[in-house]
């Protein structure tokens, strides 16, 4: 059987601790031989894993081959601030920045910008581009941003980003096809030509992604509760079932003609390799 030329990128975040960085350094280890388009690391909003995040990335750059991505956003942060970060992340030669305004302290005024910083991620981008060459993805909404005025004024904004010199967007979680590939149509309606590549969120932990959702605006489509709902004690099967269910979204999806995709890693290899693989991706032996 052929596949289509299928591409993925994965994203972590940065551990809490020391110690967390050998499981994620062996994580990407695994993830390696899928030869991803990149392997992201995230940035706290504000700055707040900004040590952690560098210190991964270069752990990453030191002990593994993936090309790496930094998340960096502006909120609450100078320009000047946001630069030096972004001057650390080619000096280590991170090739892609995921460009994010990031949220504020709930109540922070002025939309927590710093009064020498940039307002949104559409600035952000063209401060980064006024500098630099580097790859730049920004955020997409399927189902729109919880603080967007409308949806049509949250796909003007991805437009800015893209517009603003960004070359791909990278979307939410999402678990609802239908929603992804109308987001596609007006998008496209609206002039967007960069790629928007759909984030897919394997479940391994129902809870976690119930209050997560709940925050992103995320649907969790009802049948998934009944396919995962009191797996809390078996593990295994959990995780059989939540590789079905994400393979089962991301074969639809291939389907329909998308063949990039993002996935959400939570700092695990096995369901994004068990993703992977159904999507026909095999490791390169080199
Ligand atoms: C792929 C991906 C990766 C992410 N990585 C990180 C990360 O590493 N670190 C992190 O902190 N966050 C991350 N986020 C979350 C992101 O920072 C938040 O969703 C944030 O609220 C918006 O950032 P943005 O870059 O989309 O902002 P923008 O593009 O500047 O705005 C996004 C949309 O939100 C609306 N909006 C937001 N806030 C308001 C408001 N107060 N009032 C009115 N409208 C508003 C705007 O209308 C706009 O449509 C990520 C999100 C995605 C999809």
């Amino acid at each position: 059987m052929t596949r289509p030329n299928v591409r993925v990128s994965f994203e972590c975040f940065p551990p809490n601790t020391e110690r967390g960085i050998a499981p994620l350094r062996s994580t990407v280890s695994a993830l390696e031989p899928l030869k991803p388009e990149f392997v992201s690391v995230t940035y706290g909003a504000g700055g707040t894993t900004q040590d952690r995040t560098l210190d991964t990335l270069n752990d990453l750059k030191e002990n593994t081959g993936v090309p790496l991505g930094g998340h960096l956003t502006c909120v609450g942060r100078s320009k000047a601030e946001v630069h030096a970060v972004v001057d650390q992340y080619e000096d280590m030669g991170v090739s892609h920045i995921v460009a994010l305004r990031g949220d504020p302290p709930e109540g922070t005024p002025n939309g927590g910008r710093h009064p020498e910083g940039y307002a949104d991620a559409a600035e952000l981008v063209a401060g980064i581009r006024e500098t630099s060459n580097v790859a730049i993805s920004v955020a997409a909404y399927p189902e729109p941003h919880p603080k967007a005025v409308s949806a049509k004024a949250d796909l003007d904004n991805l437009k800015r980003k893209l517009d603003a010199g960004a070359d791909q967007a990278l979307t939410q979680f999402f678990f609802d096809n239908d929603v992804f590939m109308r987001f596609l149509d007006q998008a496209e309606a609206a002039g967007i030509t960069q790629p928007i590549i759909p984030g897919i969120m394997p479940i391994n932990n129902f809870g976690g992604i119930q209050r997560f959702a709940e925050r992103a605006g995320t649907t969790i489509p009802a049948h998934y509760h009944d396919l995962l709902e009191g797996l809390d004690e078996t593990p295994t099967i959990r995780q059989l079932v939540a590789a079905t269910i994400a393979a089962e979204q991301c074969q639809d999806l291939l389907n329909r003609g998308v063949t990039s995709f993002h996935l959400y890693t939570m700092n695990k290899p096995e369901l994004s390799t068990a993703v992977c693989r159904m999507l026909g991706l095999r490791p390169d032996p080199q």
